[in-house]
């Protein structure tokens, strides 16, 4: 039996305030013991996260680390700044990392690689675009994407991380994909995983991500290879963010 997580990712938005007003109302209003649920914040709310968080069941975590330890990296955040301001996940390979950062299949492993290290739980994501999808080359994608990491940090890294399945055209766009064509990328992605080790595979946490919504979380996680939900848009609306979290099985 897998634990769901769900996860907001609040990308480059909110203020003090916003970030007051949205943990007091998720604390107030998930009713759910069974799911985690972890808010990915900018780094520089962190510590009024961390503030906010500190003593809930609610985890909290980066959406962005660099490799190194230290040095001169104008911008970035290290990992062991996150797990000062008590980060316990970090968002590695996100698609807008991807295409609007640059960030290939080999320092998403690397990033992996040095969260693992750093005992922070990397959410890996993937996904495919909606041309990928059209070409019907989705599994291969999100395949490829996996090996690269897999490469890496071997099944031992891939039993202690979580893997958000976000296809593209679905982030940010209200597109959701169907719960059905969800499961259908999930099961290929375990059949995959199973492939380098069975058990591994059946533990592993396996999120979707796109538009999710309250009205339509209860469906997907209703799936049997949807373990959670990762959520950006709705997950700056406490009534959304809330109905997302009480929907997690
Ligand atoms: C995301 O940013 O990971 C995401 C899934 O965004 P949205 O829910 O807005 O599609």
């Amino acid at each position: 039996m897998r634990q769901a997580i769900v996860a907001a990712n609040w990308k480059m938005n909110g203020s003090k305030a916003q970030v007051a007003e949205l943990l007091s109302g998720f604390k107030s209003g998930i009713q759910n013991k069974a799911a985690q649920v972890v808010v990915f914040s900018p780094a520089v709310f962190l510590a009024d996260v961390q503030a906010q968080l500190q003593g809930s069941t609610i985890a909290w975590g980066g959406q962005n680390a660099h490799t190194a330890d230290s040095g001169a990296y104008t911008g970035e955040t290290s990992l062991g700044m996150l797990k000062e301001f008590g980060c316990t996940y970090v968002l590695v390979g996100h698609s807008e990392r991807r295409t609007l950062f640059g960030e290939d299949d080999a320092l998403v492993a690397a990033k992996v690689k040095a969260a693992l290290d750093a005992g922070v739980t990397p959410m890996l994501c993937i996904g495919e675009t909606l041309e990928q999808r059209e070409a019907g080359v989705t599994g291969d994608v999100c395949r490829r994407q996996l090996q690269a990491v897999l490469d890496v940090v071997g099944v031992d890294g891939f039993r202690q991380l979580v893997v958000a399945y976000e296809p593209v055209w679905a982030i940010g766009t209200g597109k959701t994909a169907s719960p059905q064509q969800a499961q259908d990328v999930h099961a290929e992605l375990r059949e995959f995983l199973a492939k380098a080790d069975a058990n591994m595979a059946e533990k592993i946490q396996i999120l979707y991500g796109g538009s999710v919504k309250a009205a339509s979380a209860a469906e997907l996680f209703a799936m049997p290879d949807i373990d959670g939900g990762l959520v950006g848009g709705a997950s700056l609306l406490v009534e959304e963010f809330v109905g997302i979290c009480n929907a997690a099985a």
